[in-house]
């Protein structure tokens, strides 16, 4: 027999079943949602120095007690609530930043969830003060527990103060799960710094136990990091930026022989949002490539900006983890971004090869200069070559030319062994090159700009050449066409396995043309397997590797020369496109410590 259901009790059948379930009170649907929002004293100073920004304050101070426990005090100069709205925060979901779908989808504030003021009143004593501006007299809340204890009216500055007593006093589980105060204010000090570093326009004041750990004026983002991280490791930062119409990045890169063994110090922010995300940090570590030891990381200080349409922010009450709409892009276009940032600097020891005594004066000349250096360099050579040919100079000097005794000078300091390494005096030691290696970052790094470029450069081939792929490998060349194009094939498809080439690739030895496309698509189908790439990436070191001069191969002087002189302009020139190291310095004091000399 159905009963319907009657107010207040349900009635299934004649037994007399209690009713079981019902909507929980407000106080204690906020105490459960405080869970989420509240972990520790650390998330109430983030939630509420987020409020203060978002009321677009200019100053913040924080004042804590016993690492929040106790007490955690936000005073900002924003603009304030009225009376109405100042007794409504403490019910859940009340905001004044979101009030559509379309909102949350466009979020532009820090917060829009409307819980956090909810959350913290459910489980602390709260007093509130705030004024806007166009009130003469500001308001002050008082709420225990979720309950309003009391509304006044209370002159008061500008702005809000919002006063956290006894953290959890009411919910002695989470108390209990709380660390020692030192703990605490290990997480808040980290929560200040966060906001500090992405908003350094904003003054901030952060005190604890009466000692004052933060005292911040508005700054420039370099002189905010100089105050928090100090002068010495501030100066151990390479800015960089970045930027396409979609995506903007910037921000601090560590030198690579400052990386830590930690993962400690990397801050990440989307759109000013602290963010947590184990794809971008990856993208930026990839970004520096092999420039790092293992098991130590970079200091990295980076600013994501990104239309708010193409993440989401509400995966979490905490809002520390983002879902982007095109993760694979980011993630290119972070690594992309790392490793141009820290191509611009010379990460490479400056090593200079002594060359002859020349007409005016001693020369030195560097491999691996910086790019300013290579274009003076360049000057230098340009300058020496004219007078070299300017005619009436060479009547009045006659005999050859000095130019090509100094290159001859050079080459003779320069050793191949065993096919494999080349062998180069420089400036307090020797340098070790790997032929093959040093080729493939030379070839990788002209492939990917050439994909960048409008016209294919191609060398025809005097008779074109019939290829017979298994039917596999000539579909991935079909669908590699455009990109093999780029890189100056010149393929027709026939059928399902014949490929003829008439055209190949200029840096393509003539007598490798028959394999070197097969061999491309071999390597690119086993780096699918191992690494996830972009194609043209893959595509690049495959044929990188594939171009580049063999281990095995002897080298006469002047292509050693040419191979070095080419390998200083790349952009990277300490490791090869696999990752491996291209080239090793030893130093002189190094071979004095092995041999037992003190000088
Ligand atoms: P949310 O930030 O998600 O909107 P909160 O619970 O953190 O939710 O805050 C609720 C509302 O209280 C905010 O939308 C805002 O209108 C108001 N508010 C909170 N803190 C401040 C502040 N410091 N200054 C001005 N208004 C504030
Ligand atoms: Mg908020």
């Amino acid at each position: 027999m159905f009963y319907p259901p009657q107010a207040g009790k349900l009635v299934i059948s004649h037994l007399d079943m209690a009713q079981t379930i019902k909507i929980l009170p407000d106080s204690l649907a906020n105490k459960i949602a405080a869970g989420e929002v509240v972990q520790r004293p650390a998330s109430a100073v983030k939630e509420l120095i987020e409020n203060s920004i978002d009321a677009s304050a200019k100053s913040i101070t924080i004042i804590i007690k016993d690492g929040g426990k106790s007490l955690i005090h936000v005073v900002d100069d924003g603009e304030g609530m009225s009376a109405e709205d100042a007794a409504m925060v403490f019910h859940r979901h009340a905001t004044s930043k979101i009030s559509s779908y379309e909102d949350l989808e466009n979020i532009r504030t820090l917060g829009f969830r409307g819980e956090a003021l909810a959350s913290i009143t459910a489980i602390s004593q709260v007093e509130l003060r705030t004024r806007t501006e166009q009130s003469e007299i500001g308001t002050k809340v008082r709420i225990d527990g979720s309950t309003l204890l009391d509304i006044s009216e209370e002159s008061s500055p500008k702005g809000t103060s919002i006063q956290v007593k006894n953290l959890f006093y009411n919910t002695p589980g989470r108390r209990n799960f709380l660390k020692s105060n030192t703990t605490e204010f290990r997480h808040i000090a980290d929560v200040v710094q966060r906001i500090a570093i992405s908003h350094p326009d904003l003054k901030i004041v952060f005190i604890s136990d009466q000692e004052t750990v933060f005292d911040l004026k508005p700054s420039s983002l370099q002189d905010r990091i100089k105050a928090i991280f100090g002068e010495q490791l501030a100066d151990s930062l390479i800015y960089f930026e970045n930027e396409t119409d979609f995506l903007n990045i910037h921000g601090y890169l560590g030198k690579p022989n400052f990386a830590r063994k930690g993962k400690t110090e990397q801050y990440l922010f989307l759109n000013k949002r602290y963010i947590v995300n184990r794809t971008i940090n990856h993208a930026v570590f990839n970004g520096y490539e092999n420039l790092l030891e293992k098991g130590s990381f970079p200091l990295f200080i980076l600013f994501l900006t990104l239309d708010p349409h193409k993440v989401d922010v509400n995966v979490h009450p905490t809002k520390l983890e983002v879902k982007f709409e095109d993760e694979s892009a980011i993630y290119r276009f972070v690594m992309s971004g790392v490793r141009k940032g820290l191509s611009k600097y010379d990460l490479f020891p400056s090593i200079k090869i002594e060359e002859n005594q020349l007409s005016s004066g001693k020369l030195t000349h560097s491999f691996f200069p910086t790019r300013d250096a290579a274009r003076s360099q360049e000057n230098r050579w340009e300058q020496l070559y004219q007078r070299e040919t300017s005619p009436e100079l060479n009547a009045a000097r006659g005999g050859e030319s000095q130019i090509e005794s100094c290159l001859q000078s050079v080459q003779s300091n320069i050793w191949q062994v065993h096919n494999k390494y080349i062998l180069v005096p420089v400036e307090n030691g020797i340098m070790i090159v790997d032929q093959h290696a040093a080729h493939e970052r030379i070839l990788y790094e002209r492939v990917i700009a050439r994909f960048n470029k409008k016209e294919n450069a191609s060398q025809q081939l005097l008779f074109p050449h019939t290829i017979q792929m298994t039917p596999g490998n000539a579909l991935l060349v079909k669908q590699l066409l455009t990109d093999l194009e780029k890189l100056g094939f010149n393929l027709k498809l026939f059928g399902t396995t014949t490929i003829i080439m008439d055209g190949i690739p200029m840096d393509v030895k003539p007598s490798n043309e028959d394999s070197i496309l097969q061999d491309i698509i071999d390597a690119y189908k086993e780096d699918e397997q191992k690494i996830k790439l972009e194609p043209r990436e893959r595509l690049a070191k495959s044929f990188a590797c594939m171009a580049a001069i063999k281990t095995g191969e002897p080298l006469n002087g002047s292509e050693m020369l040419s191979l070095l002189n080419q390998l200083g302009e790349t952009e990277i020139p300490t490791v090869c496109p696999h990752g491996r190291p291209v080239s090793i310095k030893l130093s002189l004091s190094e071979l004095d410590k092995r041999f037992g000399r003190t000088s």
